[in-house]
């Protein structure tokens, strides 16, 4: 099926996933652009400048890869590490909604900014890096680790691809802060391009049987010369360019591919949504005996549940839990 050629939108839409394909590079991949969901999600946690933009580092590096997940399905990022940060938690329902946290020692995270150590390494720190696929229905989940051992998110996520799944992948990851006359507001971008060439005599039907005497290792094809190329390419994509406010996201795949041809497919809206509920938060607490309810109750008698992710905070009746 061919689609009638267009011109490339100049239209700036925030808050989207992008996929697109670059046919004759056998390469695929999937561009995000966040602005004011995660200018919400960041501004209503308050944390840090760096947390803030080592948690939003988190949030478009779990699109990224979540985004995979076509109409169902969850995928949760979750780091655990030794550093003045010690988790990061981003779920991603499909298609659309993003909750995240981070959480951090405030003490520490002074000390480490006052020696100016605040990049996303200094930050986590040694630990792991995981995440968990659940493609819902009776599809089986999947879980990915990769060790963090003083990398960014970006190299870890990197290695994970390179090692784990081996396919070639680019990486990229940005945030930062505009300055507009309405004030500062935060912005990411993320791009994913992966090397996915057709079944059939492709690098995935060479890889060693595995017959190798342990410690071989394994055998590694020449990269072909599609991905050199689209790697060379997607390469040039400036930080800049993936959180500039001004530049489509349809541009800048343009910009990046336009020599070899780029289709880009229906972008899928994104959303600064909690999966929180009322009735999420009942079963909770029915699943507790009423001895450990009755520690719940605060001074005005009632329970104050404030969720994690999103700050909303509920107060239930302590009577309808055996109280
Ligand atoms: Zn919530």
């Amino acid at each position: 099926m061919s689609a009638p050629e267009r011109l490339v939108s100049a239209e700036v839409v925030d808050d989207i996933v992008l996929p697109f394909s670059v046919e004759a590079l056998s390469t695929r991949g999937r561009l995000v652009r966040l602005g004011p969901s995660i200018d919400a999600l960041l501004k209503r946690h308050a944390y840090p400048e760096p947390v803030s933009k080592l948690l939003a580092e988190a949030a478009t590096l779990a699109v990224l890869l979540g985004s995979t997940l076509k109409e169902e399905g969850r995928f949760q990022f979750q780091t655990r590490s030794d550093g003045p940060v010690s988790m990061l938690l981003v779920d991603f329902d499909a298609p659309s909604n993003v909750r995240a946290l981070a959480r951090f020692d405030r003490a520490r995270f002074e000390a480490a900014s006052a020696a100016g150590a605040v990049s996303g390494s200094d930050l986590l720190g040694r630990g792991h890096l995981a995440f968990t696929i659940d493609p819902g229905g009776d599809m089986s989940r999947y879980q990915g680790v990769v060790a963090l051992e003083g990398q960014s998110l970006e190299d870890a996520a990197h290695s994970y691809f390179e090692r784990s799944e081996q396919i070639e992948t680019l990486l990229r990851l940005a945030v930062g802060e505009i300055v507009t006359a309405a004030g500062r507001s935060w912005r990411a971008g993320g791009l994913i391009v992966q090397y996915l060439p057709p079944a059939g005599p492709g690098r995935r039907a060479d890889f060693h049987p595995g017959d190798a005497p342990e410690g071989t290792e394994a055998h590694r094809l020449e990269d072909d010369e599609a991905w050199t190329e689209a790697n060379a390419l997607a390469a040039t994509t400036e930080d800049h360019e993936l959180i500039d406010p001004t530049l489509s996201g349809e541009r800048l795949l343009y910009r990046l591919f336009n020599e070899r041809g780029v289709r880009v497919f229906e972008p899928t809206p994104l959303a600064d949504q909690c999966r929180c509920s009322a009735e999420g938060v009942d079963a909770m607490l029915r699943s507790f005996p009423p001895e450990e309810i009755a520690h719940m109750v605060g001074d005005d008698g009632m329970i104050g549940v404030t969720c994690e992710f999103c700050s909303t905070k509920r107060v239930f009746n302590p009577a309808d839990y055996g109280v």
